[in-house]
């Protein structure tokens, strides 16, 4: 191995052998990107026997190959991803030159993005460019094309999260749901490839990872919420094998449907944790779409399903709570309300939770499992709780009824982030955004009026493959439907629902919400 050492964080060189991992370690490299593909010359290590013997010295390797002339901004996108996150980086390839080309062009792209950064000021900056963030700007721009918009968000990748829990039922292709963010950016919105990661509220700058600063005249936060996977102990390790799976990640609500396939007897269990939670209906959907595969193929008399719940209700709007009963009965459900998931290990398919017990003395229960659907704790993120906007708990400090931040009138909230008492969805963010949009516009108009979110979340409890329980409501639980009685009951299992959830609201998704159409939306 040939090392050239391009700067104090970065070298490359040309193939690599084994025993070269332990000298790359030894002067502090944290990750090894292998450029070039597998089976290109006679005498290079195949990749699977370098990550055998990376994973062994615990340092990181990837694959990100190509051939000379080949690079992709994909494949660039991918390698600028993974490098900023890490502080000393090796890249080899044949000759170590594809290396350094990919190198050199990430730099350029964020040199570039610095510069541009450095001098930018916006009339509107969003933060993320999730369901609520992209719906709020496409909702912006309709109202007032003169506004200089941005959105700052990290991923390349745009999900639909909604049909995760279709993956998880075999319904959904998981490719389905996702698409690149750049496409999805609205025509005039500027973006920024960046995360936030703090406030300057007395300034109006937000602060990016890489340091640069942004100002605005009007700030929207929407970056969603964290998924706090790391808060059971051994979770982040079982999951994705022995059984242990979860729709909310893209990657594993294909894997749940495979072991719903493939498994003939034995205990599933489906965890709940405590709320707030993104979609508060999902973790049981994972439940009645397994338990309905396995009721279909006559699976269900030789599988257990215990549904262990943080909370002790079924579903926090009692109205709804009839129909879902009666399938936990059809499907011969235990519930055990008041358990929380606190330790998994996979390899014995163990879980564990924490309970009260009848004496009301804390103790941890132990449960043996097949199958295990974990949905994670969840919480604000980090750069939001420990910034000047969040509340008591960590979440955005909002007015309910105008999205306007509670302190700082320039600042306003949508989606998962606002400490609302909203079911946290995609369906609330549907009516946020034009809330929102309309407040903002009304600002630059100099306009006083404000207009109001009532509150509106729905979640369609997915019972049985093809029947919906249509759960909508407001602030307060108050029933919300979209549709009169006579068409769509939505305490009631229907098809109807089954209809709108599978082909039509994806659809509505992508060409209305994203696109600024307001359907059944607009604000009052
Ligand atoms: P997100 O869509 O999560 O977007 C947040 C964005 O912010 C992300 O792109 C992220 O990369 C970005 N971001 C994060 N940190 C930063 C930062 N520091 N700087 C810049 N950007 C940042 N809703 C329904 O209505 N119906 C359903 O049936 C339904 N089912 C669901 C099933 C599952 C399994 C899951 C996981 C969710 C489901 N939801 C459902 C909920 C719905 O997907 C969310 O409520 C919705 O996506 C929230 O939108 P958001 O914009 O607040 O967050």
């Amino acid at each position: 191995m040939k090392i050239e050492h391009i700067n104090d964080n970065f070298s490359v060189s040309d193939q690599i052998v084994i025993e070269d991992i332990q000298s790359l370690v030894d002067i502090g490299v944290t990750l090894i990107v292998c450029n070039r593909p597998d089976g290109e010359a006679s005498d290079q290590a195949p990749f699977f026997e370098l990550k055998e013997a990376a994973d062994k010295l615990a340092v990181e390797i990837v694959l990100i190959a190509f051939k000379p002339g080949e690079l992709t901004n994909e494949l660039l996108m991918s390698f600028a991803a993974v490098v900023a996150k890490h502080k000393r980086v090796h890249a080899f390839c044949r000759t170590g030159s594809r290396s350094k080309v990919i190198y050199q062009r990430v730099e350029n792209m964020n040199n570039k993005a610095r510069s541009s950064v450095g001098e930018n000021k916006f009339d509107v900056v969003i933060v993320g460019a999730g369901s609520g963030g992209i719906a709020v700007a496409a909702s912006l721009r309709k109202r007032n094309k003169s506004l200089n918009i941005v959105l700052i968000e990290p991923s390349k990748d745009h999900y639909y999260q909604p049909g995760w829990t279709m993956v998880g039922g075999g319904i959904f292709d998981v490719q389905s749901t996702c698409r690149k963010t750049q496409d999805l950016i609205p025509t005039g919105v500027s973006w920024i490839r960046h995360s936030v990661s703090s406030f300057e509220p007395a300034d109006n700058v937000v602060v990016l990872d890489d340091g640069s600063k942004i100002s605005y005249q009007e700030l929207i936060v929407a970056p969603g919420l964290k998924l706090d996977w790391a808060a059971i102990e051994g979770l982040e390790d079982a999951l994705g094998k022995n059984g242990v799976t979860s729709n909310y990640r893209y990657d594993l609500a294909p894997y749940t449907w495979k072991l719903v396939q493939g498994m003939d007897k034995g205990k599933a269990i489906f965890t709940q944790p405590p709320m707030p939670i993104k979609c508060a209906g999902a973790p049981q959907k994972a439940l009645y779409l397994s338990a309905s595969e396995w009721f279909k193929s006559k699976k269900i008399k030789n599988i257990d399903i215990d549904f262990y719940n943080a909370g002790n209700v079924l579903f926090g709007v009692q109205a709804y709570v009839p129909a879902l009963m009666s399938y936990i009965k059809k499907y011969q459900a235990n519930l055990m309300f008041s358990h929380t998931l606190v330790k998994v290990d996979g390899e014995s398919k163990i879980a564990w939770f924490k309970t009260r017990n009848a004496e009301g003395r804390d103790e941890v229960v132990e449960a043996e499992f097949d199958f295990l659907h974990v949905c994670p704790p969840q919480r604000a993120p980090d750069f939001i709780r420990d910034s000047e906007l969040s509340d008591d708990v960590g979440w955005l400090d909002v007015d309910p009824s105008t999205l306007q931040h509670r302190r700082y009138a320039n600042i306003w909230g949508v989606g998962d982030i606002i400490n609302t008492s909203n079911a946290k969805t995609m369906a609330a963010a549907r009516k946020q955004a034009p809330v929102v949009a309309q407040n903002v516009a009304n600002v630059f108009a100099n306009k006083e009026a404000r207009v109001a979110y009532d509150g509106y979340g729905s979640c369609p409890l997915t019972v049985e493959r093809g029947k919906i329980v249509l759960a909508e409501f407001t602030y307060g639980g108050t029933l919300a439907p979209s549709f009169p009685k006579w068409l769509n009951d939505g305490t009631k299992p229907t098809a109807f629902s089954w209809v709108l959830k599978a082909n039509i609201l994806p659809f509505i998704y992508w060409h209305a919400m994203l696109k600024g159409r307001e359907w059944l939306a607009s604000p009052m």
